[in-house]
């Protein structure tokens, strides 16, 4: 297990932030708080000061993927025995948080690989299976642990189709052939983050059961070598935010992949959907970051302490005094939220922590760019320029809303269906 940051660090040198969430208050354990500390101090010594050139070129942040394998971050949720740093749920959320305060975009791609090793991990051994298929997930996982652990292999999680089935509406368009020894898959993936970049896709697909209408039921996720033949990446990618995913369109024709390629067993993604929810909320740490960063730099500017910038004070005036108030107890709520929710994910949550879950989503989504939208009306026009880092956080924050299945809509429908009927129940 390796975890230092190393020696090309310039953290020694500066004044590092303290931490989102203070260890003690939050009552997180010495192992947690290294983790996160790692997290923090690369975020801040090495990807705060690259943000702004992915940004300005939307291209993927491909040397922060180098230190991230140089300091184990690669493999956060990988067993220790496996070489990873073995965190859960909890401790992922947290580190992510604090890379997303840094560079939304890191934060976000690292999410996209992180989840391929955190469903498969964890969350898969919260879930049934025979002990034949457990022994077997356990074999294969351990494939896909030694290419990340030893080759620092980068996967991706591209779901998105553009038609309904990234709601959780309809089975997934792209779809899988059982062939002797694999499947062959044909199919299109939009706003596939990481794409020309990553070393394997982790794509969410429908197997064909001949005979049958497809069904989610038989949703494969499968890990696609990026250099199969038949994989191909096309479109642009030039964005309003979050620029640095380079999240292009994705597409597979006769790809064929062996049957090794399987992150989770038939059957096993359908039952995480269905009694792991909390496997969706894991794209809100990368904007529970940009909320914090958004006010962090907000103290920042009206104290004078900007770096870069004329020490001018702005902080006698009582307006900016109510608009930092404002930003701090939205932040603090938010904060309590999302602690709660990342704190209580675990297999069949109750119908209580799934509202939670939705409500937490819904809160950091959109107050991360309300942060950000106040900051900006705070701080004033100066601090839009494009050389600092505030204009980047309201765009990259402006991009969490969408994020499917549990885009800021969709937590809203879900959240006044699901209190106001149980299942199963209706007016008819
Ligand atoms: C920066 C960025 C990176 C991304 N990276 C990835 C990635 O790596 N992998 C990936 O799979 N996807 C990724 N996405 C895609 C994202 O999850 C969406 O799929 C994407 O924003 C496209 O949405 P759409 O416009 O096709 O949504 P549509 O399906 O057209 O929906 C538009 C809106 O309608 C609402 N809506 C959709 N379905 C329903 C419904 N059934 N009932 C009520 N309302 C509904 C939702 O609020 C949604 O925002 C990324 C998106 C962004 C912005």
């Amino acid at each position: 297990m390796t975890m230092q940051v190393g020696k090309t660090s310039t953290a020694d040198k500066l004044a590092l932030d303290a931490p989102i969430f203070d260890p003690v208050a939050f009552r997180l354990d010495s192992e947690q708080t290294d983790i996160i500390a790692l997290a923090r101090e690369i975020g801040q010594s090495v990807f705060a000061g690259r943000a702004a050139a992915y940004d300005r070129d939307a291209v993927f942040p491909t040397e922060n993927y180098l230190d991230l394998h140089r300091v184990g971050l690669l493999g956060i949720t990988i067993p220790k025995k496996h070489g990873g740093l073995g965190a859960g749920y909890q401790t992922y959320a947290l580190a992510a948080a604090e890379i997303g305060r840094y560079c939304g975009a890191t934060a976000l791609t690292w999410n996209m690989h992180v989840c391929s090793t955190l469903w498969s991990g964890p969350l898969a051994d919260d879930l049934d299976m025979d002990d034949a298929t457990r022994a077997e997930h356990e074999r294969r996982r351990a494939i896909h642990y030694k290419r990340i652990i030893e080759d620092g292999a980068i996967y991706s999680q591209p779901f998105s189709e553009g038609g309904a089935a990234a709601a959780g509406g309809v089975a997934f368009g792209t779809k899988a052939k059982p062939v002797s020894g694999g499947w062959i898959i044909n199919g299109k993936k939009i706003f596939a983050s990481l794409s020309g970049h990553a070393d394997y896709y982790g794509v969410l697909c429908t197997e064909i059961h001949e005979g049958e209408k497809a069904s989610r039921r038989h949703t494969l996720y499968l890990a696609i070598p990026s250099r199969t033949e038949g994989v191909s990446v096309v479109g642009d990618w030039d964005p309003l935010g979050m620029r640095g995913t380079v999240s292009r369109t994705l597409l597979f024709k006769d790809v064929f992949v062996p049957e090794d390629a399987a992150l989770m067993p038939r059957g096993v993604y359908f039952q995480a959907a269905l009694r792991w929810p909390h496997m969706f909320l894991t794209l809100s740490p990368t904007y529970m970051g940009l909320a914090q960063a958004a006010y962090d730099f907000t103290l920042r500017y009206l104290r004078g302490e900007v770096p870069g910038m004329p020490p001018v004070k702005r902080r006698m005036y009582p307006t900016k005094q109510i608009a930092v108030a404002q930003m701090q107890i939205k932040l603090e709520q938010i904060k309590a939220i999302w602690f709660q929710a990342i704190t209580e994910a675990r297999a069949n949550p109750s119908k209580e922590q799934v509202l939670r879950a939705y409500a937490a989503q819904y809160s950091v989504m959109e107050g991360a760019n309300e942060l950000a939208t106040l900051a900006i009306r705070t701080c004033g026009g100066q601090a839009m320029l494009k050389s600092l880092p505030l204009e980047r956080i309201y765009r990259d924050s402006r991009c969490g809303s969408l994020m499917l299945p549990w885009t800021a809509e969709l937590c809203l429908d879900r959240i006044g269906r699901e209190a106001l009927y149980e299942p199963g129940e209706s007016d008819d």
